[in-house]
This record gives structure tokens, sequence and C-alpha cells, in this order.
């Protein structure tokens, strides 16, 4: 992957505004500087999201989820770093680097493409709306599908017979490539042909809501029951999921996800009021759709059919999982009673009873996994044997070692046998002993005030050139804000520094750290009480010399007069805070 420049992706920042950005998904209200709102990460009653005007930093002091614009992007949206960066380059009309836009005419292409797309999936609407969708009309009647979810949805028809694209767009040769490009027309030795016909058309989005391709099914019986478009440019099955982008807000709000087999199982669930559905592109669940769903939603629940194609699929989603799977997440199993489906259900026992067994049935991915392994490995001593062996080998690919080894123990304990692997052992890699501390650090300073102080310093950070080099030593490297505090100090220390924004660059280098989205977005540390804090901080500091080191005389006597000073003036500023 081509690399942005730093000062390209700051530029980009300076010229995004991150309300507008989470705007769309959330309801901000003016709260000091900052702006507040209900967490889309999480579900809460009361606000406490929170994105700092000044900064173009978001925090929710709820859950801990912070970051940028691009962060918010990749973790809200679920777009990879490239997408978001050339999501906001679009909207702030930057042109993206050279490197990256590998040939111009490569994007406009794109451009042009998606919007035939576009324009495809409306002219499939209009049919299915017209006399000539008469029959597929009452089909999707027949399947009760209400005609609030069949145009939110965008469903539409494909007429049968060949020629109708030629129909609808020309035959124009430049026009008929450009449609066996986004996948509706194929070409043969006689020319083109429609790709879909006399069919059920279901728009597939991308994670940005484009259409991308299509499903299309045959009303009744027929071969192939379900037809998709191609791989292009714009369709890649394996990383789609049908109902991604129509249902992202409502799973982030419901905390709730449910991987269905098909279209019409995410359909019947939305006209249920259930609008969390997806459903991978009619193939076996791929690792990167798996990634997109536990990135959206941590406690997915995956349905399969109860017969025994329906087992063999959830085994290979188990299979396909324990590569990304973490510890934090919790996905769970439903098997739904034999050759029942979502849509049949739903109709059968309603939206109440579906629920329910979403909620009780539904079996933790480490049961579902020993189910599976005790029912493909059989019975008596070779069973469990068989058992371990199999475990042992599926655990071997698992990418997280703290949920491998709780899952081992679990294996242990079911088939009997214990299991040798020791890739990366949890209990050995062990985190290292604390080194000794040069100095015992005092508890003068609270770790509130810490907070505060890095909270002060990183709203406003010509409040570093206050600082002087004892400062340095402000905090010791067991303290977990001492990392981003030493970095910080260098970055100001560069001469002519083109760093714009301190914050900003922090969240950068420490992806993984919400802290700094924290601090950036605490209430606002006024000029006053960061004062108090530096001489809170100065005299912790020399407190601590003075007490852990051996000092020349002449050098204690200097500290311990500037401490006195430094004493003398923090009980002023205490004396001034008292009512
Ligand atoms: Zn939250």
């Amino acid at each position: 992957m081509a690399q942005f420049s730093s000062s390209y992706l700051d530029e980009l920042i300076s010229r995004t505004d991150l309300v507008e950005i989470i705007a769309r998904h959330v309801d901000l209200k003016a709260s000091g500087s900052n702006m507040m709102g209900l967490c889309p990460f999480h579900n809460e009653k009361s606000a406490s999201f929170s994105v700092s005007v000044d900064k173009q930093i978001y925090y929710c002091f709820g859950c801990g989820k912070g970051g940028n614009a691009y962060r918010f992007l990749m973790e809200h949206d679920g777009y990879a770093f490239p997408e978001a960066v050339e999501f906001l380059a679009h909207k702030a009309g930057m042109a993206i680097p050279a490197s990256r836009a590998v040939n111009p005419g490569e994007e406009a292409r794109k451009k042009r493409g998606l919007a035939l797309l576009a324009q495809v999936a409306g002219v499939f609407a209009r049919t299915l709306q017209a006399d000539e969708g008469a029959k597929a009309t009452l089909y999707l009647e027949q399947r009760q599908l209400p005609l609030s979810i069949i145009q939110r949805y965008q469903l539409g028809f494909s007429p049968a017979g060949y020629g109708f694209m030629q129909r609808c767009f020309g035959d124009d040769k430049d026009m008929l490539q450009q449609l066996e490009g986004i996948g509706v027309l194929v070409r043969n030795e006689r020319g083109y042909a429609d790709r879909f016909r006399g069919r059920v058309m279901f728009p597939i989005r991308d994670k940005r809501g484009e259409v991308v391709g299509f499903g299309g099914r045959v009303m009744g019986d027929g071969e192939p029951k379900y037809l998709n478009s191609p791989e292009t440019d714009f369709y890649h099955k394996s990383n789609l999921l049908y109902g991604y982008s129509e249902h992202r807000d409502a799973i982030r709000k419901r905390k709730m996800l449910v991987v269905v087999e098909g279209y019409m199982d995410v359909l019947a669930m939305a006209a249920f009021d259930l609008p969390y559905a997806v459903a991978p592109l009619g193939t076996a669940i791929t690792e990167p759709q798996l990634r997109l769903i536990l990135r959206l939603e941590a406690a997915p629940i995956f349905c399969f059919d109860g017969d025994k194609a329906g087992r063999q699929a959830a085994w290979r989603a188990i299979e396909r999982m324990l590569g990304v799977l973490k510890a934090e997440h919790n996905p769970r199993f439903l098997y739904l009673p034999d050759g029942e489906d979502p849509d049949t259900l739903l109709k059968k026992e309603g939206q109440a009873a579906f629920e329910q067994r979403l909620e009780q049935d539904a079996l933790p991915a480490l049961d579902a996994w020993l189910k599976g392994l005790q029912l493909i490995s059989g019975e008596g001593a070779s069973g469990r044997a068989m058992m371990a062996k199999k475990a042992e080998k599926m655990l071997s690919g698992m990418g997280d070692d703290y949920l491998r080894q709780a899952w081992q123990s679990e294996v242990e304990k079911a088939s009997g046998v214990a299991l040798t692997h020791q890739k990366g052992n949890v209990l050995v890699a062990k985190p290292r002993a604390v080194k000794v501390q040069k100095r015992a650090r005092g508890l003068a300073v609270s770790p509130l005030k810490h907070d505060r102080f890095m909270a002060g310093l990183l709203q406003k950070h010509a409040r570093f050139s206050k600082l002087n080099e004892d400062a340095f030593e402000f905090f010791v490297d067991s303290d977990p804000a001492y990392p981003i505090y030493t970095r910080a100090f260098s970055l100001v220390g560069i001469e002519e520094s083109t760093i714009l924004d301190i914050a900003a660059q922090l969240m950068r280098e420490f992806p993984d750290n919400h802290d700094i989205a924290r601090w950036v977005n605490l209430p606002t540390v006024e000029d006053d009480e960061f004062d108090i804090l530096l001489i809170d901080m100065q005299v912790s500091y020399l407190d601590d010399l003075l007490r852990s080191r051996s000092l020349g005389l002449a050098v204690k006597i200097r500290l311990q007069a500037e401490l006195t000073t430094l004493k003398a003036q923090q009980k002023l500023y205490q004396q001034n805070q008292k009512p």
C-alpha cells in the first residue's frame, strides 16, 4: 500500500470537519468548547460522546472509543484506512497523492462505473413497478415483502429475454463495454447478452452505500436460484456483505448483528423491524467478511439451518473464524429447526418468538466448537483422542494466544487428553517484570492531577513552552502516560516543527492509545488550573529527588530553596481556591 505523507494527512484533517462527519450518525449539541451526543459505539441514555471542535478529535467517556476523522470512518463506517483518506479527500476537494491514484484515467473510469451501476439499479427498480414487473411484484407479495422494504432496499426486476440493457442504454460500443465491465452484460461469440433475465434483482452495496453489483433470484423454480454479479472492478464477493451499509447504524445502536444465509432472510428480518441482519453473497463466509462483522459488532449471532448442510456451514464458519477471533469477541451460533430459515420462521412464529430464539438458543462459539468436535470425532477413547488431535490442529491457527489457551483448557477437559501445542505460550510470555524505578514516586500528585496535566498540555500545546527541563522526569516509565508524554516532548522540541497539532500526530503514532483522545475531550483545563498543576508536578518531582538521590550539599541546598518557594506558591493558590 502506498503511504500517505504525514503532511498530506495533516492537511486533509485540517480541511475536514469532524463534526460534520459524525453528525451524519449522531445528534451533537454544544457543551462548552466541545460537542456532545449519544455514543454511536455503545448503547447509552445520557450523552458521554464528546467531539473536540478545536482538536477535531472525538472521545467517548462511556466506552473509551476515540480518535480523529480517519479513525471514525474506520471504526464506525468500516472503511479501510486508504478508503477513509480517499473519502475525506473527495469531500475536501483535495487530490489523492499521485502515488495512490495510479492513473488519473483509472479514477474517472471507476466513477463512471459506479454511476452506471446506480443507473442500472434505478432501471431495474422502475421495471419492477412497471407493467413488465407485474409477475415479480406478485411474487414478492406472496413472499409477504411489504412495499416499504421493496422501496428502501431498491429491489428491481430484470425482464426475461435478451436485449433489455441495450434497449435502456443504447448499443454504442463504448457503452456496451462499460455495461460488460460492471457485470450486467456478458460477451459471447454472437455479441453482448443480458446476464440477468427474468429475475428479481437485489442491488448489493459497498460500505459507502454505492451499488457495486446485483443478486438476481428466479421466481419459483429454476436454476440457479440465485445469480450474482461476476467479479468486477467494483464487485468482490468475498469482501462484501448484503445489508452491511443499510444496517450498519441500526446494528451499532441496538448492539445486535445477525448473520443469515440469504438476501430474503435479511429483508424478512427488516420487514419485522429487525434491521440488523447481513448475509454473505451466496458463498461460505470468508475471513474478510468475518473481520467486517466482528469490527462492527463484537457479539454477532450466526444463524444456520438445522440440517446437515447447515451444520457443515457452521463448522466452516468456525474454522475460518479462529484466525480472526479475539478474546474481546463473543460470537454465538444459532441452529434453526431443520428446513427453516429466518424468513419462514418469522412468518410462522412472529418477531417476538424469533427474537427470543436469538436471545436464548444461540450457543457461545466455544460450545459450538466443542459440540462440532465431538460430533465429527465419534465416541469412546479413540473418539476422544481424535477430538484432541483435531482440536490441537485447529487451535494452532488461532490468532489470540489468550483465547487459544482458554479454549485449549476446555477441550482438554472435554476430551480428557492434554494437548502439547505450545505456540507463543502466554504463561511463558508474561509481561516483563517492571524495571526497578530509579526513584520511588511518592503519591504527592494524584493520578487525577496527572490526567488533568496531560489534558492541559494536549489541549493547548503552547503550554509545553512553560516546561523546564525537569519536566522530562515528571513521569516515570511505569506511568501509563509516560510514552505519550516523552514523545510529545520530543515532537515539540523539533526545530521549526511543521507539526501543526501534537495531539493529532500522537494519535497517528499511538493508534491504540485512547487516552490521547480522552485528554483532548476532557473539560477544558484553563490557564489558572494548568499553572497550579505545573507547580504540583514540580513540587512532587523535587520532593522525590531530594528524598531518593544522594546529592551534593550545594545542589541539595539549591533544590531545597527552590522547593520552598514552590510550596509557598502552592499554598497561596490553595488558599485562593478556597471560597
Ligand atoms: Zn461509547
